[in-house]
C-alpha cells in the first residue's frame, strides 16, 4: 500500500499489517458512547470495512460523549450511524461502509455479524451481549466487547473493561462478565415483561440505565478495545481476554482468571454454525 498516511504505524506491524487491516470486514454493533469512538479509530487505523449496526437517533443528552455528533446535528432527526459514517468518509471517502439501521436483534443485524471478520459490541444491554456471545460463538468470530460505566456513591465509581472472546477460550459469560439475569430479562417479550413487573416489581438496577456517562472513561475503554483489535488483526501479539479500567486508581490490570472450562458458549456452540439454532432470538416468542 503506498499511502504515506501509515508511516508511522507502519515501524509497529509492517506494511503486511497494514494490508491485514484494509483487507478486514469489521462489523460495529452500536453507534453510541464507546461506538462512536471505536468506529473513527477503526477508520483512523486503515480498516478497509465497515459495517455499523444501530437503531437510534442522537439525543441532546448524548451530545456530552458521542464523537460523531456535531452541533448543527438537527434533534431530532440525525441517526446515530448516519454521523459514524460521515465522519469515516471524511477521514477517508475510499472505506466501504455500510449502515444497518435496526437493532442487532433483526435478520439484518444477524448477517452483518456472520458476514464479518471481526465483530465490536459496544453496547448497553446484557441481553444483546447475550445473543452477541452466543451468535458470534456460533460463527466463529472473535469478538470485543467494550463497556464503560459510572456509579456516583461514595467512593464514586468508574471505569469499564474489554472482553476479547477469540477462539472458544473464554467470553464473557465464563470469565463472569455477563449478568444472565438480567440478559434474560432483556430479552423477555414485552408482555412477559409486564407480567413479571406486576408480580414482583420493576428491578432497581434496570431503572439506573440511562445513567452517567463520560466521553474520556468511553475514551480509555475504547481506545483499549481497538488496540487489541489491532494486536490481533495484524498479528502483532495476542490479545488479553479481559482487561479491567479503573478510573477511581487510574489502574488498567489484566485479569489473570482463567475462563471455566465447559462453557456453552466456548465449546458447545462455538464453530456450531447453523446448527446452534442462536435464530431463536429472531422469533417471536411463544408463550
Ligand atoms: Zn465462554
Amino acid at each position: 500500500m503506498n499511502d504515506s498516511r501509515f508511516e508511522r504505524q507502519l515501524p509497529l506491524f509492517g506494511e503486511a499489517g497494514q494490508r491485514k487491516l484494509r483487507a478486514a470486514r469489521v462489523t460495529v454493533i452500536g453507534a453510541g458512547g464507546t461506538g462512536s469512538l471505536v468506529i473513527p479509530e477503526l477508520a483512523l487505523l486503515g480498516v478497509g470495512w465497515l459495517t455499523i449496526v444501530e437503531h437510534d437517533d442522537i439525543e441532546q443528552s448524548n451530545r456530552n460523549r458521542h464523537f460523531c455528533a456535531r452541533h448543527y446535528d438537527p434533534v431530532p432527526g440525525t441517526h446515530k450511524a448516519d454521523i459514524a459514517r460521515r465522519m469515516v468518509l471524511e477521514y477517508d471517502p475510499t472505506i466501504q461502509v455500510a449502515v444497518v439501521p435496526s437493532s442487532l436483534l433483526t435478520r439484518q443485524g444477524f448477517e452483518a455479524v456472520k458476514s464479518a471478520d471481526y465483530v465490536f459490541g459496544c453496547v448497553d444491554l446484557e441481553g444483546v451481549r447475550l445473543v452477541l456471545t452466543e451468535l458470534c460463538a456460533a460463527y466463529a468470530k472473535p469478538y470485543i466487547d467494550v463497556s464503560s460505566g459510572v456509579e456516583p456513591g461514595n467512593p464514586p465509581l468508574y471505569g469499564g473493561r474489554v472482553c476479547s472472546a477469540i477462539g472458544g477460550n473464554g467470553c464473557l459469560v465464563c470469565l463472569g462478565e455477563l449478568d444472565v439475569l438480567e440478559a434474560s430479562r432483556d430479552l423477555e417479550a414485552p408482555e412477559e415483561q409486564c407480567n413479571r413487573e406486576a408480580i414482583y416489581g420493576v428491578d432497581k438496577s434496570l431503572l439506573r440505565r440511562g445513567g452517567p456517562s463520560v466521553v474520556s472513561i468511553n475514551g480509555v475503554v475504547a481506545s483499549l478495545a481497538v488496540t487489541e483489535f489491532m494486536k490481533l488483526c495484524t498479528g502483532l501479539d495476542r490479545p488479553a481476554r479481559l482487561i479491567k479500567y479503573d478510573g477511581r486508581t487510574s489502574r488498567v490490570s489484566v485479569s489473570r482468571d482463567e475462563p471455566s472450562s465447559n462453557c456453552y458458549y466456548c465449546t458447545g456452540v462455538w464453530g456450531a454454525g447453523s446448527t446452534d439454532d442462536v435464530e431463536r432470538f429472531l422469533r417471536p416468542s411463544v408463550s
